[in-house]
């Protein structure tokens, strides 16, 4: 039997970048936008702050787009300051080199292992599934995901107990599973 786990957003990561007024580097998205429109042209930026001294920075959506081209429904999302169209962009790759940005996931997500009753089987396949573009180490989550330590979690691939397709060390964001075998 198959059993998902899933890695959650549990709010919006943090932006890295360098702010010009202080030393930060580290900028917070509250969700909100700024539409600015002249004559037909059009154009958007996703409101972020400085976490260190709370100046704005605008990271740049739509640059001198005309009106006609954009979707409306995602104008009325902009201007209602939706939060999961916040998400949406700070995850796109185009938006990410558009603005210099990377995104820091630390304590903006959680692992849904789905209940523990599979935990102690002797053959358990797990299928791990990212509900966004969140970058984790799989032997973190599977450290988590089994509540043993990350050594413990390292001796089992070493061995050759945990196994998976794909390599479980370094950093992973897409779907990937795995079988340990005790
Ligand atoms: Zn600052």
């Amino acid at each position: 039997m198959l059993n998902v786990w899933v890695v959650m957003p549990t709010c919006l990561p943090t932006v890295l970048r360098r702010c010009p007024a202080c030393a930060s580097n580290r900028f917070r998205a509250n969700g909100k936008f700024r539409v600015n429109a002249h004559h037909k042209l059009l154009d958007a930026w996703l409101l972020v702050l400085c976490t260190a001294c709370g100046d704005t920075a605008k990271l740049t959506v739509l640059e001198r787009v005309n009106v006609r081209s954009v979707r409306p429904d995602l104008l009325d999302l902009m201007h209602n300051n939706d939060p999961g169209l916040a998400a949406e962009l700070l995850q796109d790759p185009v938006v990410q080199r558009r603005n210099r940005i990377a995104l820091d996931w630390d304590n903006a997500w959680r692992l849904d292992t789905g209940g523990s009753d599979h935990l102690d089987r002797e053959v358990i396949d797990v299928s791990v599934r990212f509900a966004a573009r969140i970058p984790v180490r799989p032997v973190r989550l599977i450290s988590q995901g089994f509540g043993v330590s990350r050594a413990e979690v390292e001796r089992l691939i070493t061995e050759g107990t945990l196994v998976s397709a794909v390599r479980l060390s370094g950093r992973l964001s897409c779907d990937f599973t795995f079988t340990l075998k005790r």
